[in-house]
């Protein structure tokens, strides 16, 4: 393949392409039926995002920082309350306890990058009211050492499943393992919409009751507000573009994890390089293919310098982010978070990657490892 080759870590073209006519014929039906908000899209979207969860109960919402923060909301977790997030998460997560006025108390993750529950249990103190693991990239966080911490200590657990529709841990699917799960449907996630979209998840059909109504201005009925709700719907048309790729959704899941198995085999001899950690008790929809190498920023570069687009998920964790100064914490705090920070890479991952384009990141990772493996850092 030409060196001219340019792969963007994501493209949307190949999705819209596949599914212009559909988003056209969805398009049009909405605007006949004349119900933007609310609408019959939006409870049919619901009871199958329910259904393929394995749950009784699914409420479209805004987007996923929103899905999480009506959650906390929901329980009544606001000012005074602590509750316990990972330090490597997208910062989303911290941002809606901050959102209702509690204090996310982060914890370090393990080299798999989702959080370490170990650490979780010397987070908890008095204060403490939930726990929010993240499935960060598709892989299910230790939902079984989470969830018996949560009932001994009598917490909440919140599961942020934005990066993994579809993901399952021991049988059952993320979102479902929780009190609530909480869903982005960001265009880049492995269910996207054509704009902004979330949704939760539970089984609790008064929870989601109550989520319902703060997304709708806490009202009741049309003339009654039970309490001081906000605007946090998912718009009907979105709804009804997420129908289109939900119906579609398992086959691109099957795409996802056979091309990470290609990406495990192809780069398995990579000197250097480090391949993502899997567990047997999950069966994970790859949302991400990160990487870890020492050298990761020349890595980078020679991906770069052959177009190759690469990014790096998180290349600051939330605790040494400027926005969470006041929260005191320092570098050194979070040493797996930030050995992370710097050594990793996430390398173009989606359905719509052609082989082309998959062999041409195989070669130049495998082309820049060999050198690596001959140079003088290696014992
Ligand atoms: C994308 C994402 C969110 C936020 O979702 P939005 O819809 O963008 O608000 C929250 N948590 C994680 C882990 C995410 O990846």
């Amino acid at each position: 393949m030409a060196t001219t080759t340019r792969i963007p870590f994501f493209s949307l073209k190949g999705m819209v392409a596949e599914y212009r006519h559909d988003f056209m014929a969805a398009f049009s039906q909405e605007l006949d039926a004349g119900q933007f908000i609310l609408g019959k899209s939006v409870k049919d979207f619901e009871d199958e995002f329910a259904r393929l969860v394995g749950v009784t109960e699914a409420v479209g919402v805004s987007n996923g920082l929103d899905a999480l923060s009506l959650s906390l909301a929901a329980l009544d977790i606001g000012a005074g309350d602590e509750v316990v997030v990972p330090a490597n998460s997208f910062i989303a997560t911290a941002l809606a306890v901050s959102s209702v006025g509690a204090k996310p108390v982060l914890v370090d993750c393990r080299l798999d990058h989702l959080i370490d529950p170990g650490l979780v249990e010397k987070a908890i103190t008095s204060r403490t009211k939930a726990i929010i693991p993240v499935h960060l990239t598709g892989h299910p966080a230790a939902m079984d050492a989470i969830l018996s911490l949560s009932q001994r200590c009598n917490l909440a657990v919140i599961e942020d499943a934005a990066q993994a529709h579809g993901s399952r841990y021991q049988g059952s699917y993320c979102g479902a393992l929780g009190r609530l799960g909480c869903f982005s449907f960001y265009p880049t996630k492995n269910l996207g919409a054509l704009g902004d979209g979330g949704m939760v998840t539970c089984h609790d059909k008064s929870l989601a009751q109550r989520i319902r109504r703060l997304a709708n201005y806490g009202k009741q009925d049309r003339d009654t507000h039970l309490e001081r709700g906000s605007n946090k719907r998912l718009d009907s048309l979105q709804a009804a573009f997420l129908r289109v790729l939900l119906s579609d959704l398992a086959d691109k899941n099957r795409k996802r994890v056979e091309l990470a198995k290609r990406y495990l085999h192809n780069l398995a001899a990579c000197p250097g390089l480090s391949l993502p950690i899997t567990h047997n008790e999950c069966d994970p929809v790859w949302h991400l293919f990160i990487v870890r190498h020492p050298e990761r920023d020349k890595l980078r570069e020679a991906l770069a310098a052959n177009g190759v687009e690469t990014l790096i998920h998180y290349s600051i964790p939330i605790h040494l982010q400027p926005a969470y100064k006041d929260l005191g914490y320092m570098p050194g705090d979070f040493p797996v978070a930030e050995e992370l920070a710097n050594t990793m890479l996430s390398l173009p991952f989606h359905p719509w990657l052609d082989d082309g384009e998959v062999s041409h990141i195989f070669g130049l990772v495998q082309r820049f490892c060999a050198a690596y493996g001959k140079g003088p850092r290696n014992e």
